[in-house]
């Protein structure tokens, strides 16, 4: 079957096109720079980029996989989770699109398409695994059972995600917005070793109560008295060094827990997801540490790790595949969506 999928949960209106777990066209616009100015994302910004941008995008994906609308065999949306008015413009567009064909619509769990992407490059997951998810909103540990069906959520973060962590350093150190990637490219030239940054949740209670639990906001402030202290003293910022150790101690959290958590529960697999798992360090780290503990690594290339239709056009295929029933076209999106739900089954 052919499955259109349509991305809008932030700024990015996306459309790809998947048949099984081929790939027939990935075609993304962009608000960022409209948002880089205000050091943030503005909703109603977004919003509007997603009705500018809707039609041309759908047309342009179309036209380079040179496939008729009414080809398509199905059509699935990220539901949530999101902001909501850049998921309603979304989903209004593709309940339009099922509607005059009379083909099925899937309202699904953006984050999960984060993780069911990886098919698209490494072919269909074939048992469980604990899905790592690290974005601009999240920062996950996942039991996938199924990934249609049967989600298990392990942990997550209590304060900042790590993309987020990124971004706000980034900003104390007066890198562009979104410094996520900016960070990790200091930090190639650093010196991972040169400052001492806390880990977070590395109290003995903590590693109990929060055994699957990531927390970034102390390490941040670490980081900004850091910076404080340098500038007080008329100090030039050594800013490689604080990029590569703040970084080592993010993603140090990050892949323990993740091959921690493999081998606590027995599976053999990981995979990662999301806006954040472009960054180098912990791509290095996490195949590092995986092989010395025998896991397999599964990532997605870094084209589609940010926000994309691919990976809910790969997420929908698993749902079609699975003969899973389609959501009703009234839903609402949920911008809290949760991580155990994969798709809308009901309103
Ligand atoms: P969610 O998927 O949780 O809804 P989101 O869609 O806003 O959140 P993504 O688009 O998946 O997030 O990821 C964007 C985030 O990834 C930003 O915080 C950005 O700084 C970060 N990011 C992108 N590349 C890198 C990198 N190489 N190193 C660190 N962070 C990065
Ligand atoms: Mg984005
Ligand atoms: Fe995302």
């Amino acid at each position: 079957p052919l499955v259109l999928g349509i991305e809008s949960t932030c700024d990015e209106t996306g459309f790809a096109l998947v048949r099984g777990h081929e790939l027939l066209v990935d075609r993304t616009s962009s608000s960022m720079d409209q948002h880089a100015r205000y050091g943030g994302i503005i909703p109603e910004i977004a919003s509007r980029a997603h009705l500018e941008t809707f039609l041309p995008t759908l047309e342009q994906a179309l036209a380079e996989a040179g496939v008729k609308l009414e080809e398509i065999d199905a059509v699935a949306c990220s539901a949530g989770p999101g902001l909501i008015g850049s998921l309603t413009v979304g989903n209004c567009g593709a309940k339009a699109i099922a509607a005059a064909l009379g083909k099925p619509l899937y309202g699904l769990n953006h984050v999960i398409g984060h993780l069911a992407v990886d098919q698209l490059v490494d072919g269909p997951f074939d048992g469980p695994f604990i899905g790592l998810i690290v974005s601009g909103g999240h920062s996950n540990l996942l039991l996938v059972n199924d990934i249609a069906t049967d989600i298990v959520e392990l942990g997550g973060t209590l304060d900042d995600a790590a993309g987020e962590a990124f971004d706000k350093v980034g900003r104390l150190l007066g890198l562009p917005y979104p410094g996520g990637p900016h960070v990790d490219r200091h930090g190639q030239a650093g010196n991972r070793e040169a400052i001492k940054f806390p880990r977070g949740l590395s109290r003995p209670k903590d590693r109990i109560e929060h055994r699957w639990d990531f927390s970034f906001s102390g390490l941040k402030t670490a980081v900004a008295r850091y910076i404080e202290t340098l500038q007080r003293e008329g100090k030039e910022l050594p800013v490689d060094d604080i990029c590569a150790s703040f970084s080592e101690a993010v993603n140090d959290s990050l892949t323990s827990k993740a091959i921690d958590a493999a081998l606590e529960h027995g599976i053999k697999t990981v995979v990662i997801g999301g806006g954040f798992s472009a960054n180098s360090r912990l791509r290095e780290l996490l195949n590092e540490r995986a092989e010395a503990a025998g896991i397999e690594v599964r990532m997605p290339p870094l084209r589609y790790c940010t926000d994309n239709g691919a990976q809910i056009a790969a997420l929908g295929a698993n749902l079609v595949a699975a003969g899973l029933p389609s959501s009703p076209l009234n839903f609402s999106p949920d911008s809290s969506m949760p991580l155990n739900q994969t798709h809308i089954v009901e309103v």
